[in-house]
């Protein structure tokens, strides 16, 4: 048999590599950016079209590029920042691969400028890695470089691309990390032509009141630890700050965004008792750690790392954090939503014991035709010495239908026994319902008589926009000025104190308008998440009664928008097993 093992030319393993560097536009905005740092740019302006799939330029006024180093940085492998293998273990530049360039340039169409030494600038041109043209160029300082039309030559993948809404999510996700990272670079971002951020030299304090908008400004707990393992600075946000998200969790090390899970356990942990179920802390948190003694190279994207000391570093954090807290005499919230089952009331206490509802109810017994009589006769009894009760209404449903551990709704048919979630159960209730009006198009909008003022971040104001005919589509009559957000009216059937968290809620989420569902589905399903009845909730039996009928006269009982499962039954037969099993 002939040989079959070749060396892929260099273009297709280009190609594979961008797979890896190149996930989409805000990928390689990332690399851009971090080249610009490298080269030690104090000013860093990008320039993003159409959510960068048509263009994402990154214009700097770093040390630039000679005519030959621009030829070679799109080789890969190229790089000005190893030389000896033990370069890698140390990240005080943001690259280090040497082929973010050569993978970018190998999919899609780049313009290169540069200028170095106040010689010639010299300006290059590639096409999915072929060098196309080069000429002089009159630039007069660093770097501009411009990355058109992202995966023309792969279209499997440019189709794959998402929304703007969603790509453009994750470009002003990149942005944010760095400008929060570097806030002694002044950075400017033009989006569409429009300039949405002007960020000049700052304090980090106020680098990220300039993102996130002048509410944060008296949330910012600073926070400074000094240790023989690491040291810690940056702020954390006050309990009141924290959100249903996790959005305002930025976790840096050595200046670099990363991702971990135990860093976060271990800042949210420090929040224990401070926060209101389901919200998460907001954190700035800069942790400055020997390269030497973590690996950050486990994941193509560097945003994961490995830590030698964790277990260290987890208490480390974990106290700086609290102890930052306590200076600031934040005391525990009071805890308004204890849950009320937990505790016996004094009028509880003092009644007496009464027959558990389930041994009166016939249908819950398997041994029912042996069994009846007597249990008659039990609630026969019992309903006698309790006159208060409706002895005419022999299908009595109080007795029927009852809640366990706030949490489940617990009924029987004919043959078996119902479980069902409250809050899955009333999710698809209001998802159907959702859906229908607006099929029929028969939205109802309820107008407020006091309008509903939400103040945004920039970032939510652009996805806003990206978005907004799907607002009104379910009936929001919404306008935006500035970072102000007006809601007049609302979709009938949402709450008015539930309006700001729908609206955030959608924002926040990977809402695809393109390809993943329909506008109609992706907001019914975020209205029936946010209003639903949750977990936790006590239900009164009219409620649970609610909730059990109109389930069960959906279209599709068994399963949540979500596809998980809303109840489980108990027949005769499982029921036996159990006792025989
Ligand atoms: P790496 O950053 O890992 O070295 P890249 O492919 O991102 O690899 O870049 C290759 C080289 O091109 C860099 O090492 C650097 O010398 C040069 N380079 C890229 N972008 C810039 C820039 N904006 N300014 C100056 N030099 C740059
Ligand atoms: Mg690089």
């Amino acid at each position: 048999m002939s040989d079959i093992i070749k060396i892929l030319p260099g273009d297709v393993s280009n190609k594979i590599a961008a797979g890896e560097v190149v996930q989409r536009p805000s990928s390689v905005l990332k690399e851009l950016i971090e080249n610009s740092i490298d080269a030690d740019s104090s000013r860093i302006q990008i320039i993003i079209k159409d959510a960068g799939k048509n263009l994402i330029q990154v214009i700097d006024n770093g040390k630039g590029m000679s005519r030959n180093d621009m030829r070679l940085s799109f080789i890969k492998h190229a790089t000005s920042k190893i030389n000896r293998i033990e370069d890698i273990f140390s990240i005080s530049s943001m690259g280090f691969r040497g082929e973010a360039l050569a993978a970018i340039a190998s999919v899609s169409m780049v313009e290169m400028e540069s200028i170095n030494n106040n010689k010639n600038g010299h300006f290059i041109e590639i096409n999915g890695g072929e060098v196309i043209s080069e000429k002089d160029s009159n630039i007069q300082e660093g770097t501009s470089i411009k990355i058109k039309n992202i995966f023309f030559n792969v279209p499997a993948r440019r189709n794959f691309l998402k929304s703007d809404f969603v790509e453009l999510r994750h470009i002003l996700d990149v942005f944010h990390r760095l400008a929060i990272s570097y806030p002694e670079i002044e950075f400017s971002f033009i989006n569409n032509e429009e300039e949405i951020f002007y960020l000049k030299e700052e304090p980090l304090n106020k680098r990220i009141i300039s993102i996130f908008g002048e509410k944060i400004r008296q949330n910012l707990i600073p926070i400074n630890e000094s240790t023989q393992i690491a040291n810690i600075s940056g702020y954390v946000l006050k309990p009141e700050f924290s959100k249903k998200s996790r959005n305002n969790q930025f976790i840096f090390v050595n200046n670099r965004f990363i991702k971990s899970q135990f860093i976060s356990h271990s800042i949210s942990a420090s929040y224990d008792g401070l926060l209101k179920d389901g919200y998460y802390p907001g954190y700035f948190l800069f942790i400055e750690i020997d390269p030497t003694k973590i690996d950050v190279n486990v994941h193509p994207n560097k945003t994961e790392i490995k830590f030698d000391d964790d277990q260290n570093l987890y208490s480390i954090i974990n106290s700086s954090v609290k102890h930052c807290l306590g200076i600031y005499q934040v005391s525990p919230l009071l805890d308004f939503d204890k849950d009320p089952s937990m505790e016996i009331s004094y009028d509880q206490v003092k009644s007496q014991p009464t027959i558990p509802s389930i041994e009166i109810n016939s249908e819950f017994n398997p041994f029912q035709a042996f069994n009846e009589d007597k249990s008659d006769k039990v609630t026969n009894d019992f309903l006698a010495t309790n006159n208060k009760l409706n002895l005419e209404d022999e299908n009595n449903q109080a007795l029927k239908i009852f809640q366990i551990l706030n949490k489940f709704i617990v009924s029987t048919n004919k043959s078996s026994l119902i479980i069902i979630n409250q809050n899955l159960a009333h999710q698809r209730i209001l998802y159907e319902s959702f859906l229908k009006s607006i099929f029929e198009n028969s939205v109802n909008s309820q107008k407020l008589v006091f309008p509903i003022e939400i103040s945004l971040t920039k970032k939510q104001v652009l996805l806003y926009s990206k978005i907004n005919d799907e607002f009104k589509s379910i009936g929001f009559d919404i306008s935006v000025k500035s970072e102000l957000m007006l809601i007049e009216s609302i979709p009938f059937g949402i709450e008015k104190n539930n309006v700001a968290e729908v609206i955030e809620s959608i924002l926040n989420e990977d809402f695809n308008t393109s390809n993943d569902y329909s506008t109609s589905d992706f907001f019914a399903k975020r209205l029936s998440k946010v209003t639903s009845i949750k977990s936790g909730q006590k239900l009164n039996s009219d409620e649970q009664e609610y909730i059990v009928n109109h389930l069960f006269s959906c279209k599709e009982p068994n399963l949540s928008p979500d596809n998980k499962q809303i109840f489980i039954t108990l027949n005769k037969n499982d029921i036996e097993n159990k006792f025989n099993g």
